[in-house]
C-alpha cells in the first residue's frame, strides 16, 4: 500500500507542545499530537473502492493486511504524525468554548492526482479533547456514516467522504437513548476522507481566546490550501475568503433541502469551512415532507434544527465565523454585506432549485407563487417527498385534470393515506396541477425531455432512515449483506434500478416510530 503522504496542516500550523493523552485546554495551537488506539481485532466491514482509488489505492490495497492495521487504527504509516484538532463551537445556539477532535485522528494527508486529502479516523480513542466521553464510536453510527457519506456524494451533495468501515473487535458502552439503559454494543472506526476537516469552530476557539497569531495562521492556511482562487493578502484575502464560505455553505444547504436531508446537529463545530456535508450524527431524511421535522431526540423540544430551519441556522452560524475572523479584517460592513446577501442569494438559488425539481425552464419569480401553493399541499395530508418529486416526472402536460384525481397516476403513491385524498385536500392538488399544467404548456420542453430533466435532481433513491436501520440490524448480527446492497444501490441514486424497485417505497409503518428510524439522540 503506497501513500503519497504531503502533510500540511501539523507541519505549518502551531502544535500544542505537550505530547501526553491527558485531557486538558489547549492553548495556542491549532492541534494536539494523539495516537490512535490500537483494536482489539479489527475486521474490514466494507471499503469504498471509488475513495480508494481517489487517494491512489487500488482494490489489492484494500484487501491487505497493511490496509486492515492502518485505517483501523493498529499501525501508523511512516513519516507521519497523527494529531487531533482543536476547535470550539457554539452548541444549540449555546457557545460551549472547547470541544475539538475528541473522538476523530487525522492520519495524514496524502496528494494523488493534484488533489489534497486528508485522512481521519472516527472513533479511534481518546484525545486530549475527549472531554468526559470515551473516544470511541459504536457500529450503529459507523454504518450511518458510511452509507451516508457515499449518498451525498452520489447525489451531488457537497460532502466529506467514507473510505472504510472497520469494527474494532472491541464492546463500547452506550446509553442510546439517554434513559439510564446502558449497554454493550459493537466498537467500529470509521476512515473518512476530505480535502480538509477544518470547522467554523476551528476559527471560533482562536478568537474566544484573543489568540490573533494562531487565527491569523489558520485563515492564511485555509486560504493558501483550499482557496486557491483568492489571490489577495491581508485583509481583502479575508473578506473574499468569508464571503466564498458564505456561498459554499449556502449552496450546500440548497442541496439538503433539494434532496430531503436533515442534519439534526448543525453546531457550529459541524460545519465545515469547505461547505461540505460533516458529521454524519442524527441525520435524517424526510419521508412524509415535513418542514418540522427533526430527527434529533436531543433537539426535540426546540426543534433548532429542523429541516425548515436549516437555511436560517446556517445564516446563524456564518454569523458566528463572521464574529470569529472580524478582529483579522476590523471592519463589520464587508461582513454585513455578505451575510445580508445570504438571504437574498438563498431566495434565488433556493427558487432555481425547485425551478428544477418541477421540470420548469428557468424564469424570474414567476413561480414563486406556485411552489408555496406546493409547499403547503405538501403538508395537507402526509406526503413522501422521494416519491412525489420523482413521479411527477410521469405527469403530461395533456393530460385532462378530473375532479376524482385520476390524473394523478403514479403521483398517488406518494400519499401515506390515499384515502385523505378526498375534500379539500383534493380540491388544493386540483387546483396546484391544473396551474403546473398551465406552466408546463407555456414550457417548450417535451414530456419525455423534461422527465429526463428532472430525474437529474429528483432522486429515485435515498438512505431512507428505516433503510439504515435494516442494514444495522443484520450487521448486529454479522450480516452485512444489506450495507453492501445500499451502498451500491446509492452509487446511482437518479437511475431506475428495476433490481431495487423494492426500496423505492413509502416508509414502512414498523418504523414511523421506531429508534434509529424517526428517533436518533447524539448518543454515537
Ligand atoms: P458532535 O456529536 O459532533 O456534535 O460532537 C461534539 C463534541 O463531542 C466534539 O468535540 C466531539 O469530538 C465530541 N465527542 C462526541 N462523541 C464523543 C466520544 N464518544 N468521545 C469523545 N468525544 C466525543
Ligand atoms: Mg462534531
Amino acid at each position: 500500500m503506497k501513500l503519497n503522504i504531503k502533510d500540511t496542516f501539523n507541519k505549518e500550523l502551531p502544535a500544542d507542545p505537550i505530547r501526553e493523552n491527558t485531557r486538558r485546554q489547549v492553548f495556542d495551537a491549532a492541534f494536539s499530537y494523539a495516537t490512535p488506539r490500537k483494536p482489539g481485532r479489527p475486521k474490514l466491514v466494507h471499503a469504498s473502492e471509488e475513495v480508494a482509488k481517489m487517494i491512489g489505492l487500488d482494490s489489492e490495497d484494500i484487501k491487505s493486511e497493511e490496509f486492515l492495521k492502518v485505517f483501523s487504527g493498529n499501525k501508523v504509516l511512516e513519516n507521519t504524525d497523527p494529531y487531533a484538532m482543536c476547535y470550539g463551537g457554539h452548541q444549540f445556539g449555546n457557545w460551549a468554548g472547547q470541544l475539538g477532535d475528541g473522538r476523530a485522528i487525522n492520519l495524514a494527508e496524502v496528494v494523488y492526482e493534484d488533489q489534497r486529502w486528508a485522512l481521519q479516523l472516527k472513533g479511534a480513542g481518546e484525545t486530549p479533547y475527549s472531554r468526559t466521553a470515551d473516544g470511541l464510536a459504536v457500529l450503529r453510527s459507523s454504518i450511518r456514516e458510511h452509507l451516508c457519506s457515499e449518498a451525498m456524494f452520489h447525489l451531488g451533495v457537497p460532502t466529506t467522504r467514507s473510505l472504510s468501515l472497520m469494527l474494532t473487535g472491541d464492546q463500547v458502552m452506550r446509553d442510546m437513548l439517554y434513559d439510564g439503559n446502558a449497554d454493550y454494543e459493537k466498537g467500529a472506526v470509521v476512515c473518512r476522507v476530505s480535502p480538509s476537516f477544518i470547522r467554523f469552530g476551528n476559527f471560533q476557539i482562536l478568537a474566544a481566546r484573543k489568540d490573533l497569531k494562531t487565527l491569523t495562521e489558520l485563515t492564511d492556511y485555509t486560504i493558501r490550501h483550499f482557496f486557491p482562487k483568492i489571490k489577495s493578502t491581508g485583509k481583502e484575502s479575508y473578506i473574499e475568503f468569508f464571503n466564498e464560505v458564505v456561498d459554499r455553505t449556502l449552496e450546500m444547504i440548497v442541496h439538503w433541502q433539494r434532496v430531503g436531508f436533515v442534519h439534526g446537529v448543525m453546531n457550529t463545530d459541524n460545519l465545515s469551512i469547505l461547505g461540505l456535508t460533516i458529521d454524519y450524527g442524527p441525520y435524517g431524511w424526510l419521508e412524509g415532507y415535513d418542514v418540522d421535522w427533526t430527527p434529533n431526540t436531543t433537539d426535540r423540544g426546540q426543534k433548532r434544527y429542523r429541516f425548515g430551519n436549516q437555511p436560517r441556522v446556517a445564516l446563524w452560524n456564518l454569523m458566528h465565523l463572521a464574529n470569529a475572523i472580524y478582529p483579522l479584517v476590523d471592519e463589520a460592513p464587508p461582513f454585513k454585506n455578505a451575510l445580508d446577501n445570504f438571504q437574498k442569494e438563498y431566495d434565488k438559488k433556493y427558487l432555481e432549485m425547485m425551478q428544477a425539481k418541477l421540470g420548469l425552464e428557468k424564469r424570474e419569480n414567476v413561480d414563486q407563487i406556485l411552489i408555496n401553493q406546493l409547499q403547503e399541499n405538501l403538508l395537507l395530508t402526509e406526503t413522501d417527498m422521494t416519491i412525489f418529486f420523482r413521479n411527477l416526472a410521469d405527469f403530461k402536460k395533456e393530460i385532462m385534470i378530473d375532479s376524482e384525481g385520476e390524473f394523478l397516476g403514479s403521483i398517488k403513491n406518494a400519499f401515506y393515506q390515499p384515502k385523505d385524498l378526498k375534500g379539500k385536500v383534493l380540491e388544493a392538488w386540483i387546483d396546484w396541477f391544473i396551474n403546473y399544467k398551465e406552466k408546463l404548456s407555456n414550457d417548450s420542453l417535451s414530456n419525455e425531455e423534461r422527465k429526463a430533466k428532472m430525474n437529474e435532481v429528483n432522486p429515485k433513491y435515498v438512505l431512507r432512515n428505516y433503510m439504515a436501520q435494516l442494514a444495522i440490524d443484520a450487521a448486529d448480527k454479522d450480516d452485512f449483506s444489506i450495507v453492501n446492497e445500499i451502498f451500491e444501490m446509492l452509487k446511482n441514486p437518479y437511475d431506475e434500478q428495476i433490481e431495487n424497485e423494492k426500496w423505492f417505497v413509502k416508509r414502512p409503518e414498523w418504523a414511523r416510530h421506531k429508534v434509529g428510524c424517526s428517533m436518533l439522540s447524539c448518543s454515537s
